[in-house]
Order: C-alpha cells, then sequence, then structure tokens
C-alpha cells in the first residue's frame, strides 16, 4: 500500500493543494497552534479498540482502504448499531462548511463500503469547539466530489508544486506558512507575471 493516498492527506489536499504537495511529496511538516490543540483533543480517541455502549459497538480507530481509489488510512470511529454503520471524525474546530472535512469522511465511507459491500448512507463529524455533531449525507455529488478530489491529488504528485492559494485567512492559519512564504511568493508571481504552477527552478 506504499502508494495508497493517506486520507488525512485528502483533507491537506482540499485546504490548499500546494499545502498537500509540501507535506505529502516534500515531507514538510510544521506546528502551530492548531496542530497542537488539535493532536490534543485527539489523544483520547487514539486508542485502537472496540467501546459498547447501549445498543451500539464503537470501533475507535479503524483501518480501512479501498483499492479501486488506492486510498488507505484510519477513521477516528464507526459506530454500528443493528443495520447500521455510521463512520464519525472529529476535528477541533466550528461546524461549518468544511469540504475538506467532508471528503476526508466520505473517502473513508467508499473504503468502508469496499470492505464490507454494503452501501453507507451518511457519517458525522464531531466539531470540538462547539462540541456539536455534524451529520454528513453521501450523496452522489459528494461522492463524485471526492473521488474526482483523489484523482486530483494523486496527479499532482507528479507535477511541480503548485503557487500559493491567494486567502490570507487560510495561510495565516497554516503551521506552513514560514516555509511556504505564500505572501512573498504570491508578490514575486504578480511581478513577473509567471503561470499558475510554479517555475521549477
Ligand atoms: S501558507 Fe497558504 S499557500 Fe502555503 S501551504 Fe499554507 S495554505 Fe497553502
Amino acid at each position: 500500500m506504499e502508494d495508497y493516498l493517506p486520507l488525512a492527506y485528502l483533507n491537506a489536499w482540499e485546504y490548499c493543494p500546494r499545502r498537500f504537495y509540501l507535506e505529502y511529496v516534500l515531507g514538510e511538516m510544521a506546528d502551530n497552534e492548531h496542530i497542537i490543540l488539535g493532536r490534543h483533543l485527539h489523544r483520547n480517541i487514539n486508542q485502537e479498540g472496540v467501546i459498547q455502549a447501549e445498543d451500539m459497538l464503537i470501533h475507535q480507530q479503524q483501518w480501512v482502504w479501498s483499492d479501486r481509489l488506492l486510498v488507505s488510512g484510519v477513521i477516528d470511529a464507526v459506530e454500528e448499531q443493528p443495520g447500521q454503520l455510521v463512520p464519525l471524525e472529529y476535528k477541533k474546530g466550528k461546524m461549518a462548511r468544511h469540504l475538506s472535512d467532508h471528503f476526508q469522511l466520505c473517502a473513508a465511507a467508499l473504503c468502508l463500503e469496499e470492505r464490507l459491500g454494503r452501501e453507507i448512507a451518511y457519517g458525522e463529524i464531531f466539531y470540538h469547539a462547539n462540541r456539536r455533531r455534524q451529520q454528513v449525507r453521501f450523496t452522489p455529488e459528494l461522492r463524485a466530489a471526492t473521488e474526482a478530489a483523489i484523482a486530483q491529488a494523486r496527479a499532482a504528485v507528479y507535477q511541480f508544486m503548485p503557487a500559493p492559494i491567494q486567502h490570507r485567512k487560510k495561510c495565516q492559519a497554516c503551521s506552513l506558512q514560514a516555509i511556504c512564504l505564500p505572501f512573498e511568493v504570491n508578490q514575486l508571481r504578480s511581478e513577473k507575471n509567471v503561470s499558475t504552477l510554479c517555475d521549477p527552478t
């Protein structure tokens, strides 16, 4: 499974293709307060195991993969009730329309479906910041968009590093800002009027 795309990097891809490239292709890593807080909040759910809660089994840290899509990774939890499986991810932020989170969850569900041979209708994301669960339905549109994102991310591995995105808020929250230098690179790019992909030199 060496060249299977890890599910977590799909989240990075949707957040910013350059971040995906820096992390996954070049192996760059850096912490900031968001990363450290996320790791801290995950500390209680990082244990593999099965918990019984009334009529539900909770499979924590469930390893899944898809040979069709060439992705693999770990789902934070899968809740199993009679006739129903619900994949669950924990995120530190607030509930909103985070497509990156939806893609990661949907890709995990596609893996589970392939492994188990049954359809999964929806998953849930627990957002620590407002302590609420968001239900994410795996619609045909979300499934198609997730598969497209997987294909694009896998193809990006063999291309030049993408240019920085034009999104100040995302860049200010990004732990790789000091490595990526988005504002400086974009300034230079606008002066030189270069193409959307970085020059290999
Ligand atoms: S700083 Fe901005 S452009 Fe650079 S990797 Fe992070 S989000 Fe992407």
